[in-house]
C-alpha cells in the first residue's frame, strides 16, 4: 500500500478529496447515530412530559428537558450534543482528532438539547460567539422572517424604542434587533 497515494482520483469512487471526505464524514456520522453511549443518554434522560398536542389522547408523552434552555420538548426534538464539538473533517490531518471528539466519548462529554439550542450551539461554534449571542442571532433572523419588509421592521424597532430606527437598513436592522434583545435580557 502506497502511503503517498490518496484514496481518491482516477479509477476510484471519488472524483477528488472533497468527495472522499464527504463520504468519510457520512460514515462517521452513521457511527455516531448508533453510538451506544449516545443512545444510553437519550434513554436515561427521557421522561414523561405533558402532551403538547392538544388533540392528543394521552395526557403525557415521552419527552426531555433541554440542558441549555431548560424547556421541555417531545423526544423527536432531542439532539445529543457534544460539549466539545467534533469540528471539521476536511483533510487527512483532521481524521484522528475528529474521530476522537466524535466517538471517544463518555456520558459526561454529552448533553441532551433541543434542536433550536443545537443549531445555536453549532452557530456559536462556527462563528466564535457565545451561546447566548447565537440564540439572539437566531431569534433576530426569525423576527425578520415573520416581519417582512423594511418599513414594518423599522416601525417595530421604533416602537421598541430604538434610536434612529427609521434610518436603519440592510444588516443594521438585524443588528438593532439583536441589540434590543440584549438590552431586554440585561446584557448577558
Ligand atoms: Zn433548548
Amino acid at each position: 500500500m502506497s502511503k503517498l497515494k490518496n484514496p481518491w482520483g482516477e479509477g476510484t469512487a471519488w472524483k477528488n478529496d472533497k468527495a472522499f471526505f464527504t463520504y468519510l464524514r457520512g460514515c462517521l456520522r452513521l457511527a455516531w447515530k448508533r453510538h451506544p453511549t449516545k443512545l444510553k443518554v437519550l434513554k436515561e434522560k427521557r421522561k414523561q412530559i405533558r402532551n403538547p398536542n392538544p388533540k392528543g389522547n394521552k395526557p403525557t408523552v415521552f419527552g426531555f428537558e433541554c440542558e441549555m434552555c431548560h424547556k421541555e420538548f417531545v423526544l423527536k426534538e432531542a439532539q445529543v450534543d457534544h460539549i466539545n464539538p467534533a469540528g471539521s473533517l476536511q483533510c487527512k490531518g483532521d481524521i484522528q482528532g475528529f474521530v476522537e471528539r466524535l466517538l471517544w466519548v463518555t456520558e459526561e462529554d454529552l448533553r441532551l438539547v433541543c434542536k433550536g439550542c443545537n443549531s445555536a450551539l453549532a452557530l456559536a461554534d462556527k462563528t466564535g460567539v457565545s451561546y447566548e449571542e447565537a440564540i439572539r442571532e437566531k431569534e433576530a433572523i426569525e423576527w425578520l422572517k415573520i416581519n417582512k419588509g423594511v418599513k414594518k421592521q423599522r416601525d417595530i424597532l421604533e416602537a421598541l424604542g430604538v434610536v434612529d430606527a427609521q434610518s436603519l437598513k440592510g444588516k443594521d436592522i438585524r443588528k438593532a434587533y439583536v441589540e434590543y434583545l440584549k438590552s431586554k435580557q440585561g446584557n448577558q
